[in-house]
């Protein structure tokens, strides 16, 4: 027998699975790499900003050297954007650290996490990794029941997940819900909001969250630029709280745990609202043009706030994987969500008007 390594709720994990990479699908499907769409990591079609790659340029002379470790311009800027100090701030190897990190820094074996059934998979991840009692929370309408998360807290919780839009539903929470939430839960629960896809909301929807950071010490946003800004290679988001929260995860975080070009790229990111503006608008078109094609294939949908649509394969429980193997055959990738206990569903990521036409022809082909 050989000899097991690690404590028992480590090797119980189930390792994550992305999106398949474009080159993995041309080798198994022997097809043609430049003709492969992916639709399947909720990355930003239009790639990433040009200001970012001359920021980018610049910074490459210097990667002999270690980043900054404090990130301090790259913190002005979001000082300067969010309007919080900068001592309220971290900085994460993309926003999934900073999940991580407030797993690590606030949960011990056997105190409790809670999150929503069908929120994003990380939350899963996190909470085993510390050896964390998952408690999970029924959805209701596929999105968060925040009644229902409130009346799960125990003595033994420690820390809850709130993804705002979700991932893989794409629901929306009201922001008032949200506030009642927050007033109610202890206040010695810390609360992750994850608004990974908070830049795909229409301005109508858009809350102050930073507002609440003021007011509630026990509440962490995060913030990726891997979505809307257009930089998921890059490995960058961050976490705002007060300093009871974020001295604790800058403690506990790598030295270096975003690297100079990210930096560099972020700042010119954050700044430049003509590329966030066009992504908001090239995502608006391809959910009209992908919930129409759904509707007129009689294809049940989870009405979306980010950029992606859950979309119903099939009634039975192959239904999720037979669909996804048709589209992979025509070099389409897009996210089988069994995994989420989501069998009969698939995850399309919103594309180009031409990226988006293809699946649609794909899957009118597939299904007829
Ligand atoms: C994509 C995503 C993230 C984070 O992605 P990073 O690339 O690690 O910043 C976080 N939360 C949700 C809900 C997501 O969908």
């Amino acid at each position: 027998m050989s000899i097991q390594f690690g404590p028992d709720y480590v090797r119980a994990i189930a390792p994550y699975q992305g999106g398949k990479p474009i080159a993995e699908v041309a080798r198994e499907f022997g097809l043609d790499e430049a003709k492969i769409i992916k639709l399947a990591s909720n990355e930003n079609p239009l790639g990433m900003p040009e200001s970012a790659r001359q920021a980018m340029l610049a910074a490459m002379n210097e990667l002999g050297r270690y980043p900054d470790s404090n990130g301090y311009e790259l913190k002005q800027t979001i000082t300067a954007k969010y309007g919080v100090p900068a001592d309220w701030v971290t900085l994460g190897n993309g926003s999934n650290d900073i999940l991580e990190l407030a797993a690590h820094a606030f949960v011990q074996p056997g105190q409790a996490v809670i999150y929503a059934q069908y929120s994003f998979a990380v939350y899963a991840l996190a909470t085993q990794a510390v050896g964390g009692r998952a408690d999970v929370v029924p959805a209701k309408n596929y999105g968060h029941d925040l009644g229902a998360m409130l009346e799960a807290v125990t003595g033994d919780t420690r820390l809850v997940f709130i993804a705002n839009p979700n991932n893989p539903t794409g629901t929306f929470i009201a922001p008032g819900e949200i506030e009642a939430f927050l007033r109610k839960v202890p206040a010695n629960v810390v609360v992750v909001l994850d608004e990974a896809y908070n830049e795909y909301l229409a301005p109508e929807l858009q809350y102050d969250s930073i507002a609440w950071v003021r007011q509630y010490p026990n509440l962490l946003v995060s913030r990726t630029l891997s979505k809307a800004y257009g930089l998921a290679g890059l490995r960058i988001g961050f976490g705002i709280a007060q300093p009871g929260i974020t001295d604790l995860l800058n403690r506990i975080r790598q030295p270096f745990n975003v690297n100079s070009m990210a930096q560099a790229a972020a700042i010119a990111a954050l700044n430049d609202d003509a590329f966030l503006r066009r992504s908001a608008q090239i995502n608006t078109d391809g959910y009209r043009q992908l919930t129409q094609a759904f509707i007129e294939m009689d294809l049940e949908y989870v009405p979306s706030y980010g950029n992606f649509v859950l979309f119903r394969a099939g009634s039975d429980d192959a239904a999720g994987a037979r669909i996804n193997l048709e589209l992979l055959r025509r070099g389409i990738i897009v996210r089988p969500v069994g995994n989420y206990g989501m069998p009969q569903w698939l995850r399309v990521s919103i594309g180009l008007p031409e990226e988006n036409a293809a699946f649609i022809a794909a899957l009118k082909e597939i299904l007829s």
